[in-house]
Parts: structure tokens; C-alpha cells; sequence
């Protein structure tokens, strides 16, 4: 009998919610990546598969190596397809040995892999897009960490002027009067790891439209390993949940361990049938599939897992001449 071929890799964790992708890869210790392409944007990258490399900014949450190990190769893949440097966002406590493990990486390859660090402290905004706003949080895990919310910058015309008409506004905002209040909605938080704690109570995190958070153990006896390990237990996402204002919250650094079943019957029953209908897991391949489908349908598109079309009839004629093979000159590294 012939030795087996290796096993299948799955693919990336995918979920639509308007106006976000969410696509990615994260389970508890072995890695964690995220990104959200209508951001142009990505979360750590304890590996790289190939949907990472897009994102220009790519926010590191904390340096352990389910989190990081994938940055210098994300950072040389970008160059070698011709991507541009890429922008390495950071909490600043973290910056100066994000650069001292890129710069051995120049001592290895004898060759320099562009990069920017972006380091921040907490609080400090950072514009990714026009009028989107990165800000990062520092939250408690065993190592620096940082948790990020994006925002979007808004402009409200003040009470005082509501019944002004237009062309009376007009004319003040010539003469420089400041008509307008800015502020922000916050969109999407990504907490990274981190342990509960009064850091995830402020207001940006809990008015956030999606909230992707960590969620490492499941089990009710398994409440003291979280606390070693500084991570959410089940029950500790469940009673945050009762205070955010989330459309969805999404679950991520889900062991491997544990059953998906499993998983969504506890949060089910810790939680109550209606919290959790607000619970989405990253990694459900099954459920996020179908939920996609429905969202096909409801626009009126196939769903992904229509049949196929039937091929075209077999005819006896030749096939067409397959084009030459295209020559590879990429430089191999
Ligand atoms: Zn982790
Ligand atoms: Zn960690």
C-alpha cells in the first residue's frame, strides 16, 4: 500500500458583514490572521497565507508568535510580487523588537526587505483611509498587547444652526463660522489577546458596530486556565456581551480542541438563545457558509453551493491548442 499523501489544508475563515469582509485564519496557538479588504487593512499574522498580502496596514496586536511569525515573510512576499511597503502598525512598547527581528532577518538573506513600523502609543489616532481612524488600546495579557478600534470621522450640523436655510449656512461657513461638530463612529474593535477586564468597558468598544474578540476557552472547568493564560473564558465574553452594542461579534482563538457544536450550544446556554444570535465564530466553516448562501439569495445571486451548469455536449472535434507554456523568470528566494 502506498504511504498517504499529507493532509488538506483548510481554507481561510470568511464572514460578510455589510460592508465588511472578514476573512482569515485564528486558532488559539497556533495562529492568528485577519483582514478586512474595505479597509485595506489587516489584523497580526502569526502566518501568511496569500489573501494577507493585500493589506497595506497590518496592525500587530502583541508579539507572541501565533500573532507575529508571519511578518517578515509578509513583508518580503509583498515586495517580491511588487506590492509596496508595507506599513507594520504597533504598539510602541513592542516597535524597537519588531525591528531588531527584521533586522536579522538582513544578516540572514544578506539583503534588506523594506518596511515601515508605525508605532503607536495608546489613544494616538492614526488615518488608514480617508476619514477611518485607527486608534490602539492596551489590553492585559502576558506580554505588551494591544487591542484597536477603526473609526469613522463624521461631521453634525450643530443644534444651533438646525433651522437655518441653506443659504444662510452657506454664508456663515464663508465667513469661516464653524457650523459643523465633528465626531466618530466607531466601526470595528479588534481586541487581540487579552484577559477581561474594565479595558474593554470604554465607550469606542462597546458602541463598535463589529467587535472581533478572542474567545480561547469554552469549558466551565477550564476558568482558571484562562486566567493563567490571560485569555476570554466563555463566560467572561458572555457577560460583556450583555453591555455591547455590537451588531456582531465575532469569535476567534477558538482551539483546536475545541467542537464547533460544542462551542455555539455554550454560548447558547451561558449567554441566553438571544445574545447569541449576535455571536459569530470566525472559524465555523459550516454555519459561515450557509449564512453566505442566504446572503446571496436574499440579493438575488447563486448561492455558492448551487449545482453547477451542466457542461457543454462532448463534441468529436479536436480541443484548441493550449497557449505555450509561459516562461518563469521570477528570481527564485
Ligand atoms: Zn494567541
Ligand atoms: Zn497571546
Amino acid at each position: 500500500m502506498l504511504p498517504k499523501p499529507p493532509p488538506r489544508e483548510n481554507s481561510l475563515g470568511f464572514l460578510y458583514c455589510p460592508p465588511f469582509r472578514i476573512w482569515g485564519e485564528s486558532i488559539a496557538g497556533e495562529a492568528t490572521c485577519l483582514q478586512i479588504p474595505e479597509l485595506d487593512l489587516g489584523f497580526d499574522i502569526g502566518t501568511c497565507p496569500r489573501a494577507m498580502l493585500p493589506s497595506k496596514h497590518l496592525a500587530i496586536t502583541h508579539g507572541h508568535m501565533d500573532h507575529i511569525g508571519g511578518l517578515a515573510y509578509y513583508c518580503s512576499q509583498r515586495r517580491f510580487q511588487g506590492m509596496g511597503t508595507a506599513k507594520i502598525v504597533c504598539d510602541q512598547r513592542i516597535a524597537g523588537a519588531i525591528k531588531r527581528m527584521m533586522e536579522g532577518y538582513v544578516e540572514l538573506e544578506r539583503q534588506r526587505t523594506p518596511f515601515d513600523v508605525v508605532p503607536l502609543v495608546a489613544g494616538q489616532p492614526l488615518e488608514i483611509k480617508n476619514n477611518i481612524v485607527l486608534r490602539g488600546f492596551e489590553t492585559e495579557h502576558t506580554c505588551p498587547s494591544f487591542g484597536y478600534t477603526v473609526s469613522e470621522k463624521r461631521t453634525k450640523l450643530k443644534p444651533e444652526y438646525h433651522e437655518f436655510p441653506q443659504e444662510k449656512l452657506r454664508e456663515l461657513k464663508e465667513r469661516g463660522v464653524e457650523i459643523t461638530r465633528a465626531f466618530e463612529v466607531p466601526l470595528i474593535t479588534f481586541t487581540g489577546d487579552t484577559a477581561p477586564g474594565p479595558h474593554l468597558l470604554t465607550e469606542p468598544i462597546r458602541k463598535s458596530q463589529l467587535l472581533i474578540t478572542e474567545c480561547t476557552f469554552f469549558e466551565p472547568e477550564h476558568k482558571e486556565r484562562a486566567k493563567v493564560g490571560m485569555h476570554m473564558h466563555l463566560d467572561d465574553v458572555a457577560e460583556w456581551l450583555r453591555i455591547c452594542e455590537c451588531q456582531w461579534m465575532i469569535l476567534t482563538h477558538v482551539s483546536r480542541r475545541t467542537d464547533m457544536q460544542y462551542a455555539r450550544k455554550r454560548i447558547g446556554e451561558v449567554a441566553g438563545p438571544k445574545a447569541a444570535e449576535r455571536v459569530l465564530f470566525l472559524m465555523d466553516y459550516k454555519a459561515n457558509k450557509a449564512r453566505y448562501d442566504q446572503q446571496l439569495i436574499a440579493a438575488g445571486e447563486q448561492p455558492l453551493s448551487a449545482p453547477k451548469a451542466a457542461p457543454p455536449p462532448r463534441t468529436n472535434r479536436a480541443p484548441a491548442a493550449r497557449p505555450a507554456e509561459m516562461s518563469s523568470d521570477s528570481d527564485e528566494e
